[in-house]
Formats: structure tokens, sequence, C-alpha cells
């Protein structure tokens, strides 16, 4: 792996610079290097990106079953191999009102780049309780697309009250046997449409004014979850296969903040059917954009849209400069 070694005072400039390392950051990288931009990717604090932290991904076409670390060292693998440049460091800020753009790692180190593809990602908020973590993968997750379908037959509960609670309790009802919506309040944030089809679902039982206090399990697998109901004072336990939480997402954005337009939430704006952000030669793929899907093929699929956008973005710059440098010469 190759370590970031230019010194201070000499930015490592390229065409196109990639911030990430998850499924949007290397499929940008070999769809750049496939058109001779020679990026420099910079892989961040998860080489690899979320997939690292899971073990089976059951829905990456072509792999009917595969690790997650594995698609990912594949994926790096296969940007090495068409020629990107893959650098561990991780960036701590970034000037989009220069051009080129400038980012610094976090050892000081300055990169220059006359296009970037911000892939930064995002991060599932938790509960908070240690019995969550040592369960994770192994009965909890924050990812009802990804691992509802190993739930067949199973009793899963959810916790959230907004749509993608409520999206992924109807999602579990397709496979488990029973589904809890534990939610800490009386009333759903969720729509309307959302909450009718989930009040109408004969397997969704909603759970009003209960926190999760604990996860239990038998050391291999969730059990159970002990629940607080804070306006009687009791305590009750459920008995469940799976937990899903669904509180929210954080977007890898700060970095960002007050350069680029982003929604309420912090994801990154983009004109519609593009990656385009609002500074022009400036383009976001994958979860750091995508509040709705949140899966690899589509943070992929942005991946490679952002750098066939990017290099079109290149090609109309030095058409440009052609023009200015024709018509002063
Ligand atoms: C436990 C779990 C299981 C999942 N299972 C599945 C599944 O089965 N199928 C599926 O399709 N999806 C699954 N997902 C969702 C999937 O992992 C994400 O949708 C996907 O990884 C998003 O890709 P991304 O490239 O947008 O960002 P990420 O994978 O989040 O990668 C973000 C990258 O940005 C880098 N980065 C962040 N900040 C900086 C910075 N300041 N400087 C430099 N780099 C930075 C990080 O190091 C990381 O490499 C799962 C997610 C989790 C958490």
């Amino acid at each position: 792996m190759m370590r970031a070694t230019q010194t201070k005072t000499a930015p490592k400039h390229s065409k196109l610079l990639i911030i990430g390392s998850g499924p949007a950051g290397y499929t940008a990288a070999i769809y750049a290097s496939r058109s001779a931009l020679n990026p420099v990717l910079i892989e961040g604090p998860q080489p690899g990106g979320q997939l690292t932290i899971t073990t089976e991904v059951e829905n990456w076409p072509g792999d009917a079953s595969v690790q997650g670390p594995d698609l990912m060292l594949r994926m790096g693998n296969h940007a090495r191999h068409v020629g990107a440049e893959i650098i561990a460091d991780y960036i701590v800020d970034v000037d989009l009102t220069q051009r080129p753009f400038v980012a610094t790692g976090d050892m000081g180190d300055r990169y220059t780049a006359d296009s970037l593809i911000i892939a930064t990602g995002a991060n599932a908020r938790w509960l908070g309780l240690e019995s969550e973590t040592r369960y994770r993968g192994q009965g909890v997750s924050a990812c009802a697309t990804c691992d509802g379908f190993f739930f067949r037959g199973r009793v899963c509960a959810v916790v959230g009250g907004g749509n993608t609670a409520v999206e992924d309790a109807l999602h579990l009802a397709n496979f488990a046997s029973a589904v809890y919506l534990i939610h800490r309040r009386d009333s759903l944030r969720a729509d309307k449409t959302n909450q009718a089809r989930l009040f109408a679902h004969p397997k969704i039982k909603v759970i009003w004014n209960a926190e999760v206090a604990e996860v239990l399990g038998n050391g291999s697998k969730v059990t159970g979850v002990q629940l607080n109901h804070p306006l009687t004072g009791e305590q009750s336990t459920l008995t469940i296969d799976g937990l899903f939480v669904a509180i929210g997402h954080d977007p890898a954005t700060s970095l960002f903040k007050d350069q680029l337009a982003m929604d309420p939430d912090g994801y990154i704006l983009v004109t519609p059917g593009s990656t385009a952000t609002s500074v022009p030669g400036v383009f976001a793929a994958g979860d750091v954009q995508d509040k709705h899907f949140r899966q690899a093929v589509v943070s992929a699929g942005m991946g490679c849209m952002a750098a066939l956008e990017a290099e079109r973005y290149l090609i109309d710059q030095a058409a440009k400069a052609v023009l200015v440098e024709t018509v002063s010469a």
C-alpha cells in the first residue's frame, strides 16, 4: 500500500481526485483510469468503506454470496490494476473556492486537482448500547434491505419512527414471521401513506412509548431485547431473532460544509439525474448524496456516473482553454 510521501511544499496534482474508497470511489477510479485520467484516490479512515464491516453480501450482481471485505479488496485491486493511484490518507480540509481544488491530508500533505469526486459515504446512527455493538452482524443490523433476507421465518424488530423505519418493517414483513416496530413516542414521523400500510399489515405490530435498553443474546446471536417503558416505569422483554436499527444516517460531509449545497440532513445536493454538485467540477457519488437507497450497487453506479461526468467536464474545460488561446492569439 502506498503511503502519502510528497513533501508539504509540493502538492500532488491530478486531473481527478477521488475522496473515499467504498464502492462509489473505487468504481469511479476504475472508470476514470480507463478514460486515461490517471486519478488519485484517497482511501480515508475506512479503506474499502462500509462493506468491510459486514460478512455475507448476497445482492452484489454476479456473486450469489461474497464476504464484504473480499469484495472490497477485489474492487481496490481492480482499480489499481487499471492504473489508479491509491493513497492511504485522510482528508481533513478542502478548498473548493480555488482552481485547482485543494485537499489537505491529516499529516499536512496537499493534493490539488482539476476535478473532484466526493465518495465519503455515510454512517448509520446506532443506539449506543454496548450489547448492540457486540451483536452487530449476529442479529443486529442497520440495513433491512441488506440483511432482511437472512431472517426468513424469524421474528424481527425495527427501532425508529421515520419513513426508513416503516419501510424497513414493511420490507422485513416479506420474510419474517412477525415484525415489531419499537418507537419511543406515541406517533410516527413517517408519511401517512407509509403509516397506513404499516398499520394495515397483519404481520406488523407497533410497540409505542418504548426504548431498547439492552440487546439480549446467547453469546453468538440475538435472542431478544429488553425494553424500557418510560411512561409507566416498567420494563419488559421481547423475544426476537433480529434487531434493525433505523434511526438515521450521518453523511460524511462536514468537510464540505458551507462550500457545497446540502439538504437539511447534510447530504450533498446534486443535479437530478447527475452527480454534479453546486460547484462545477465537483461531483458526489454514493451514500454521501443518497439517503434513499444506500446500497453498494447504487453507489458503484453513481461512481461510474461521476467519473464519466468528470471526464466530460475536463474535456469541456480543455476546449474552453483552447478557444481562449485562439481568440487572444
Ligand atoms: C453492516 C453493513 C452491511 C451492509 N450490507 C450491504 C449489502 O449486503 N448490500 C449492499 O448493497 N449494501 C450493503 N450495505 C450498504 C453499503 O455498504 C453502502 O451503501 C456502500 O458501502 C456505500 O458506498 P460508498 O462508496 O458511497 O461509501 P462507503 O462505503 O461508506 O465508503 C466511504 C469511504 O469514504 C472514505 N472517507 C470518509 N471520510 C473521508 C475523508 N475525510 N477523507 C478520505 N476518505 C474519507 C472512507 O474511508 C470510505 O472508504 C451495508 C452497510 C453496512 C454498514
